[in-house]
């Protein structure tokens, strides 16, 4: 099999570029997840459409590097189309303008806030404000809960907020807004609006595009130290002129096949873990993410 862009995660951003690159008709795009794909509204879990709260029926089960106490903290990431944005939180709150220009002042070109701006209003239609700062005509819906949608606590909380001096904010969103009020949700009537519901519906009927669940990309494929591909779990391999990768942390924390094997590693020390955790024993810390056989390679 041959493509244009194969996309390795169908997560966010994942299912983003997959609906924004496949708009061009000429362009064949092959979407890659590792998770199960849900493609309508009646087809999700409830807990996958349910916007109340996060969830982990669909994850990864990360652990995240243990403290010096030996205190291993959970590190939720989602394993299905939609990735985090299917099982999140839905707080849809921009960060500081001035991180962004600070980004940008350290020698990042387009990441000053006014830059970033204009693709943070695409994403959008905020249905409570409109204005240089929202967007009106964007796949994700964005709301704030009324004060009659807040419950007794909620209320309470912000009316004490208010009376010890914290400004009310009636949008978080506002670039210089710090206080107290509703989240601004990616939420529309209780259901979580995931890039899965909101950008991939359009795309899922092109023919240039191709959605792969249940498949787990194993390696990137090279050819005299060019990418022309990628392999999957089970020894498949699908070439592509470019490759867009989600996990882009491991990818940079290591050459490739360090990647893999220390995946493979690390699952096997995790359930070892478990299992010690099971018994009652403790397991050494540099044991677990160092184990034996995964050094770096050069
Ligand atoms: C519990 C929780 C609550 C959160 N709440 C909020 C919130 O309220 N507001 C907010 O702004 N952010 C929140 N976040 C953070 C936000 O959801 C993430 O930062 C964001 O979704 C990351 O997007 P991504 O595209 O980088 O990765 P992801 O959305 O994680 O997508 C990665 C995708 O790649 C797939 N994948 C990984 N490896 C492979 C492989 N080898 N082969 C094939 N597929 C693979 C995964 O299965 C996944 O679908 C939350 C995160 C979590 C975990």
């Amino acid at each position: 099999m041959a493509v244009d862009v194969v996309i390795v995660g169908a997560g966010s951003a994942g299912c983003v570029l997959a609906s924004r690159l496949s708009e061009d008709a000429a362009r064949k795009v092959l979407l890659v997840e590792a998770g199960p794909d849900y493609p309508t509204l009646s087809e999700l879990p409830d807990d996958i459409a349910d916007a109340s709260q996060p969830t982990l029926s669909h994850d990864w089960g990360y652990l995240a590097e243990g403290d010096s106490l030996g205190q291993v903290a959970s590190l939720p990431r989602a394993r299905l189309v939609g990735g985090c944005s299917s099982t999140n939180g839905c707080f849809a709150v921009r960060g500081s303008p001035a991180d962004f220009d600070g980004w940008a002042a350290l020698g990042n070109p387009g990441w000053s806030f006014d830059e970033v701006l204009p693709y943070f209003n695409r994403l959008e239609t905020d249905t409570d404000f409109v204005g240089a700062y929202h967007g009106s005509g964007g796949p994700i819906p964005i709301r704030r809960h009324p004060p009659e949608e807040l419950n007794q606590v909620q209320s309470a909380f912000i009316a004490a907020a208010v009376e010890v001096g914290h400004p009310y904010v009636a949008d978080h969103n506002a670039p210089t807004a710090v206080g107290v009020g509703p989240t601004p949700r990616n939420a529309r009537d209780g259901v979580r609006m995931s890039t899965a519901l909101t950008y991939l519906p359009v795309a899922r009927a092109r023919p240039n595009l191709t959605i792969r669940s249940g498949a787990t990309v194993d390696r990137v494929e090279l050819s005299n130290g060019r990418t022309t591909g990628i392999r999957l779990a089970t020894g498949e391999v699908i070439n592509a002129r470019a490759l867009l990768l989600e996990q882009v942390e491991e990818a940079k924390r290591a050459a490739f096949d360090y990647y893999v094997l220390v995946r493979n590693a690390y699952a096997q020390r995790r359930n070892a873990l478990v299992n010690d955790r099971t018994q009652g024993t403790s397991v050494d810390q540099e044991d677990l993410y160092h184990p034996e056989g995964t050094e770096a390679q050069p």
